[in-house]
Order: structure tokens, then sequence, then C-alpha cells
């Protein structure tokens, strides 16, 4: 009887809610309609016509988020393999803005389901935005250092031929760490396999886009006595021990007009496999190999779209991912991977925004795939960015559009688009420099894959951002990656979790 007036109570006030109009009184916390002319309407009927209606709907699913904190335990085991997939200036308003891109605001990208999350201070030791060569050398040997450098300290001066060569000031990354303790380590992206993201792993240099032997050249001279980052990866120290290495750049390891490094790779053993394309990857008997190197186009691999418009022979970021993972358990003492979805950052320096989030979403499929033939008994997953992007999703739209539709009508008159750019080539196609004005950005938006979005100011690639990025953790000592800290913490926390490296290591306890 109690029960069944509660029922009737309930309903009655759900009832009285939903007749209530949607304007709101001054106490609410609400958007202003006079402050928001813009905002389109949807009547006073609820947006939705689902269970988002019922207040039960949301009563459950915080319970349930609820309980999930509360069954969660420590795991505080030694970690015996890591894996670190890094979004290359995949910011925070890329990520939201990807779940809409993969079908509405409500869905989760696969690591957001991941129990711990903290935010890395991206900066770096002369510029207050970051690049990806001085990031790739704070998340990967633990140092700040100055942009365009990689694997070198503050010291160094960039694109000094020389200094370059002074060994005095090199750092080392989490992946000679790993295999100075007996573990593998290995490497996948979809820029070229000696951009400057992996290059953290096994180089040392001054200037980030020394590459190739040509790419030297056209700095230092002839005969200069500096590696490139290509020469570095087959014969370096670090670079000749690693196990997988995937990703694009086949141009880079041409040298003096005649010889290949491929094929230096190629000579060194024949346990050194050697693939170019999907089928070969996918077809390879892992055990016929000992290493494997994957290179499969001349620059970048192509973004996952154009793949499919052109049926390119290049795998996704979710096979090199599970082939890399393949080959890496057969390794007694485990192994460190470092994953890349490199083109999320080129797509954003396009300001070509739709391929930016479906590069996104390939990533997140990647690390689904990895936690699925992982265990979190022993493998602790990060996912993290190296900087942000001047990136903004904004504007009211109706929770059924789509995230390249437009967003409401501006102050002059013309749509605007809920995705912008501050900087970028976006500004070109966006502004009629004769008339003075905008240009409607629904005439081009959304149609393309290569569709750049509207940008306010000019530049001929976009500006990297320099918000704080979030991090993802599964697996052992996942709790450790909470709170806000500097980026060059994360390999001394990967490193503590695994007991390798000179610092602290949890099994020192
Ligand atoms: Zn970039």
């Amino acid at each position: 009887m109690k029960n069944k007036f509660l029922v009737i109570v309930l309903s009655l006030t759900i009832v009285a809610v939903h007749s209530m109009p949607k304007r709101c009184t001054e106490s609410e916390d609400c958007y202003d309609e006079q402050l928001h002319p813009d905002l389109p309407s949807n009547g006073d009927s609820p947006v939705l016509d689902n269970e988002e209606d019922l207040n039960s709907y949301w009563l459950e699913k915080s319970k349930s988020f609820v309980q999930d904190q509360l069954a969660r335990e420590l795991n505080s085991k030694k970690a015996k393999n890591a894996i670190f997939f890094l979004g290359d200036g995949m910011g925070l308003t890329t990520l939201a803005a990807a779940r809409v891109y993969m079908g509405g605001v409500e869905k989760q990208l696969s690591f957001e389901k991941f129990p711990y999350t903290g935010l890395s201070k991206t900066y770096c030791v002369d510029r207050m935005v970051p690049d990806s060569a001085t990031t790739s050398t704070s998340y990967l040997c633990g140092v700040k250092t100055n942009t365009g450098t990689i694997g070198v300290n503050a010291q160094m001066k960039r694109s000094d031929c020389e200094d370059t060569k002074n060994s005095t000031k090199y750092v080392y990354s989490i992946g000679k760490w790993a295999m100075d303790a007996g573990k593998a380590a290995g490497f996948v992206t979809t820029t070229t396999v000696n951009h400057a993201s992996p290059s953290g792993l096994y180089a040392h240099t001054a200037e980030r886009s020394w590459e190739s032997e040509m790419m030297v050249e056209m700095s230092c001279g002839k005969n200069s006595g500096v590696e490139s980052i290509a020469e570095q990866l087959i014969h370096g120290d670090v670079g000749s021990r690693l196990k997988v290495m995937m990703g694009g750049g086949k141009m880079n390891f041409k040298r003096d007009g005649k010889t290949n490094l491929i094929d230096d790779y190629k000579g060194m053993s024949e346990k050194n496999g050697f693939v170019e394309t999907r089928s070969e990857l996918m077809s390879l008997d892992l055990n016929s190999v000992d290493r494997l190197l994957g290179v499969f186009s001349d620059v970048h691999m192509d973004y996952n779209l154009d793949k499919i418009d052109k049926n390119l022979d290049q795998p996704s970021l979710e096979e090199m991912t599970r082939r890399a993972i393949e080959l890496m358990q057969k390794e007694k003492n485990g192994y460190f991977l470092f994953i890349e979805g490199g083109r999320i950052d080129t797509a954003h320096h396009n300001n070509e925004a739709k391929l930016s989030l479906d590069e996104t979403e390939q990533f997140s499929k990647a690390i689904q795939a990895a936690r699925e033939i992982t265990s979190e008994d022993d493998t602790l997953i990060i996912v993290s960015a190296d900087h942000s992007h001047t990136f903004s999703y904004s504007g009211y739209m109706d929770r059924n559009q789509k995230i390249t539709d437009e967003a409401g009508i501006a102050a002059d008159g013309l749509p605007y688009m809920a995705l912008n750019y501050v900087t970028g080539p976006g500004f070109k196609s966006h502004y009629d420099s004769n008339k003075r004005q905008r240009i409607d950005p629904t005439s081009t938006n959304g149609k393309e894959i290569h569709a750049n979005w509207p940008t306010a100011v000019p530049q001929t690639g976009a500006a990297h951002g320099g918000e704080d990025v979030a991090v993802y953790a599964s697996g052992p000592w996942a709790h450790l990656f909470t709170g806000v800290f500097e980026q060059n913490t994360i390999p001394h926390m990967l490193a503590y979790a695994l007991c390798i490296g000179d610092g602290l290591k949890s099994c020192d306890k």
C-alpha cells in the first residue's frame, strides 16, 4: 500500500517536471535565453523521447558508478608488461567531440572505462606550449627539454651539428631501461617510424627533422658525422635492440643514393622480419622472426578514411597493435610497448576535424584490443597525449545532430559550425577577404573527408594548445596516475610499476 502511494507520487512528480515549460527561474543554474539568443529551441518537449526522461535512469546510472568505485581494489602487483598509448595532439576537446563522432555524447571511448585518470602538464623548458619532440623526451625519458630536440637534455642547442654528438647531454628512454632489465621494447606508430614521438624511444638528436641522411646533409653538409634518426633506429644501441618497429617512412631509409638501411637491417639476421603491406603483416608467422620491422608507406601512413577510400593495403592501428602484442607475448620477462595514434595531430594541423576524430576512434579501437588480449593482473596500460590543439567544440546543438553539423546562426547572420579552430589553414577557405566577411561554412564543411574547418587566425599549420592533457590508466599501479603532475613524471611511474630503471621501484619497498 505504502509502495503504491510512493509510485503514484513519483509518477506525478515526473509528469509535473515534464509539463513544466523549459524556461529557467533566476535561482536555477541553466541557460538564460535572453543571453543565448542563438540557442535553438526544442519547444517545451523533452529532447529525446527515451529513458533519459526518467529520474530512475539517472539514479541507476549514478548508483552503478558509485558501486564500481567502491568495488575497486588497489592493484599493487608488480607489472610484468606496460603499454603506453599516445594520441598525438589529442586534447580533451578532441575526445569529447570523438564521442559524438562515434554516435552520440553518451558514447565512451574504450579507455574512458579505465579506473584511474590524471592530468599531465605539458610545457617544456623553453616554451609554454610544446612540440612533439620535446614532449617525447619528457614522457619517454623522464626529463623536460627544449622544443625540437629528442633524447637530449636542455643543455643541447637545437639544430647544432656539433653539439648533437655530445653524448654527455643524452638522456635515455624507458625503452632502454626495460631492455637493460631484460625485458623487450618496441613501438608502433601511424606516422613515420622516425617521427618525433617514437624517436624518443631510441634517438638522441638536436633536431627532430633529421629523420634521414638527406635531411642531415641539408643542415650539416656531407660527412658531418651526424647520425640521422633512421640510422639510429637501425644501428643505434637502443634501436638495434628493439623487437617491434612499425609505421611509415620508407623514404627515410635511403642512404648515399645507393644503399638502404632496410637492407642493413635484413642483413643483420635471418630472424629480422620485414613487412611492407597489411597482407604480409597479417600472414606472417610470428614464430619465424625474432624482431619485426614494418614500414607500410613512403611517408606517414595514410589516414584510416583514405585507406578505405583508396583501398590501400596498409594495416589499421588496431591490427598493428594486435600483431605487436602477439610478438611481445613471446617474451618471458615481459615488455614495454609504445603505441602512437600519430595522425590525430597531423589532421588537426590542417584543421581537418573529421579525419582527426576518425583517427581518435581508430586509436580507441587499438586500446580496446590491447586491453582484451592482455591481463589487468600483469599489464599496465596507460593512455595519454603529448599536447593539445586549439580545437573547439561549442554551440547548443540538438542531441541528434552530427558533430560535423552547424551549431546555429552567428551574429553576422551566417551559420557557424560546432567545430572550429583558433589557428590554421582553415581560415583561408572560410573568409572572403574582398567582402571582408565569413563564407557560409555549411557550403563546404562535412562533405569531404579532407574538408577543413573554420579557423579564426590564419596560419600554414595549426598551433598546438597549451592546456593539460588527460592520462588514463588500467592495471598494476594504475592508481599512481592520478592528480595533476608534470609530464616527465610518467616514465618514472611506469618504471616504478615495472620495477626497472634507476629511480624508485615497487619491488624495492
Ligand atoms: Zn603537432
